[in-house]
């Protein structure tokens, strides 16, 4: 079984007061809508519909929890970059997204879904901004990259490279396709290796204190 095809939907929250209280790592995927978030969990999870939980009415501007058993949760943050949505659920979105990513100390690491053809849009670079300086790694999917020519993809992948090396020590790239099903193996292999890392880290912390 691959690393995410556990998933389970464990829980839906809209404030940050009601986030999980258990200690477990968490994994985050943020990602503009339309960017291709909820195909790219769907994928990795081998589901078809499992993150369209995410997509149900009044569920969208909310965080939703995938458990990956083993004390390990998916976390799928709502979609940014509405453009009709009203100043006030702006405003909430900003609130939410940005205390969540400063300041969750469950969180190990963050997947950040772009379009390969639109990639580091405004509201990217605000995650980025809120993100990077935790220190903790980011991994960026490229999504959509069925739709790009083999150089189309060269390029883009070097451009985010160049650009998130400028902001960050803790980055990788790649590129991904939900509809060909490309780039799973990678993500399963980055974002399982943050977790192992803090599993490893917890004995050590658990050794010394023997
Ligand atoms: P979300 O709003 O970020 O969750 O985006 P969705 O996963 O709902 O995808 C938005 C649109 O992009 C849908 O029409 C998907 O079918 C399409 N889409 C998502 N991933 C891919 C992909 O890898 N390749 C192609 N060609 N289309 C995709």
């Amino acid at each position: 079984m691959n690393f995410f095809q556990p998933a389970v939907f464990y829980t839906t929250v809209n404030h940050l007061r009601d986030l999980p209280v258990e200690s477990h790592a968490e994994v985050a995927f943020a990602g503009r809508s339309n960017a291709g978030k909820s195909s790219a969990i769907n994928t990795l999870a081998n589901r078809t519909r499992l993150a369209f939980v995410s997509k149900t009415p009044g569920r969208t501007q909310h965080i939703n929890y995938f458990s990956l058993g083993g004390q390990r949760y998916l976390v799928d943050l709502p979609g940014y970059g509405y453009a009709k949505v009203p100043g006030a659920i702006k405003d909430h979105w900003r609130e939410l997204l940005s205390e969540y990513l400063t300041q969750r100390p469950q969180l190990r690491g963050l997947v950040l879904i772009m379009d390969s053809r639109h990639p580091l849009t405004d509201l990217d670079r605000n995650m980025l901004q809120w993100f990077l300086p935790t220190g903790k790694p980011v991994h960026c999917l490229l999504t959509k990259s069925d739709k790009l020519n083999r150089s189309e993809c060269m390029a883009v992948l070097r451009l985010v490279k160049e650009e998130l090396g400028k902001l960050s020590s803790t980055y990788s790239v790649q590129l991904f396709s939900s509809s060909k099903k490309l780039g799973v193996d990678e993500v399963e292999s980055v974002v399982s290796k943050w977790f192992d890392e803090d599993d490893q880290a917890e004995k050590n912390l658990g050794h010394r204190g023997e």
